[in-house]
């Protein structure tokens, strides 16, 4: 076994991982009760929890008041409410926002602003964003938050920091990675930026917010429609990065067009464009396309009925497939589709009970996500925070 300085800096700051991991789980945790559950000595664990309360990463809740409730004596640890945050961003055909989560993963503050990013190209779209982030930055600094690191969530395929297609956005090839982080800098000083396709973190978000199942297939749509797969609590990417197009999965082979080139893809039938050119509401120039068909569906409105009925049977049959593929405990409904699962759901669950193999099939798999529009910019804040829970040392150090 080596004693040298470096291989003790390692297990301390493994250590301080353990100590700030199993408060994250199990706190509030007395430094005893720590101890207990980690095997560290008592003696290790109090400076391991002065070198986190150092960092502003714990909090020290103080003596539980003589209630007569009976329980442990003395401090009890938790997270911090204060110090190092994660930053979410997310760009929106009609929007740009940004929100900051503390450590225990609440989100503490959100900047939303209408945008319209429709074909908008990022240089006109990135200081709006940036001007978000900024006040998101600001609101976040009164309350004692420090963001150590941004993440932001794009509707599109991203590989490497770079957004190949947003077909939405406009944009192909684009380095987002680069650009905001040289933008960001600018104003708010060294921050590591990550790009994320936001189907994949409205599914983390899903699966960190939650208590539900490890296994999950998660159905969003802004503007295209994704699909996020969640294996064994990890995000499933694929070979190349681009697992859960199921916007361009077949539903009939011989059906229209698609921008994709081939035809009959779902996003012919339940992509937003379709649905709303079904409802007949296409080319309106409201801010919230999605909820005005949502209030016309309310209202008994026969074609909004119509082509939500349509759109749900479509995605069903594509689900159907994923679903034989990969027995998922569940399909969740997210983005701004879950405020439409009203109406999508009969026809969605219909065609996944006809066609899948897995009996018995429950119609309750079919679930709406919690967090629904906010979950990819909330799964791109938690992002980081996991990661300073994961390795507290190197993350606030921008290792
Ligand atoms: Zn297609």
């Amino acid at each position: 076994m080596s004693g040298s300085p470096a291989s003790q800096a390692g297990m301390r700051r493994q250590n301080l991982a353990l100590v700030l991991r199993t408060i994250a789980t199990h706190g509030p945790l007395s430094r005893a009760a720590v101890a207990t559950r980690t095997g560290l000595t008592r003696a290790a664990v109090s400076s391991l929890v002065d070198d986190l309360r150092g960092r502003a990463l714990l909090a020290e809740l103080g003596p539980e008041p003589a209630t007569g409730r009976v329980g442990r004596p003395g401090s009890a640890l938790a997270l911090s409410a204060e110090g190092p945050a994660g930053l979410g961003l997310d760009i929106g055909v009609e929007h740009v926002a940004a929100c900051v989560a503390d450590l225990r993963g609440e989100i503490r503050v959100t900047v939303r602003e209408e945008a319209a990013n429709r074909d908008s190209p990022p240089e006109r779209t990135l200081p709006q964003l940036v001007a978000v982030a900024r006040r998101a930055v600001e609101e976040a600094a009164g309350l004692g938050l420090r963001p150590v690191g941004a993440v932001v969530a794009v509707p599109g395929s991203v590989a490497d920091g770079v957004v190949v297609r947003a077909p939405n956005l406009g944009w192909q090839g684009v380095p987002l990675q680069v650009l905001l982080r040289e933008q960001l800098n600018d104003q708010l000083g060294d921050l590591p930026v990550s790009v994320e396709n936001e189907a994949n973190l409205g599914a983390l978000a899903e699966l960190w917010c939650g208590d539900g199942p490890q296994d999950f297939v998660h159905v969003s749509a802004e503007a295209g429609i994704g699909a996020a797969l969640v294996v064994g609590g990890r995000l499933f990417r694929g070979a190349r990065g681009f697992a859960g197009e199921l916007g361009h999965v077949p539903v009939h082979p011989d059906g229209p067009a698609c921008a994709c080139g081939a035809r009959g893809c779902l996003e012919q039938y339940a992509g937003e464009r379709a649905v709303l050119r079904a409802a007949g509401t296409w080319g309106r120039e409201s801010g919230d396309r999605i909820g005005e068909l949502a209030r016309l569906a309310e209202a008994g409105e026969e074609a909004a009925l119509a082509a939500l009925e349509r759109a749900g049977t479509a995605m069903g049959i594509a689900l159907a497939g994923a679903v034989n593929l990969i027995d998922p405990a569940a399909v969740v409904l997210g983005g701004a589709y879950a405020e439409l699962a009203e109406w999508l759901l009969p026809g969605l669950r219909r065609e996944l009970a006809a066609r899948v193999q897995v009996r018995p099939w429950e119609a309750g798999a079919v679930v709406v996500a919690a967090l629904g529009r906010r979950g990819p910019r909330v799964g791109a804040a938690l992002v980081t925070v996991r990661r300073v829970l994961e390795d507290p040392v190197g993350v606030a150090a921008g290792v």
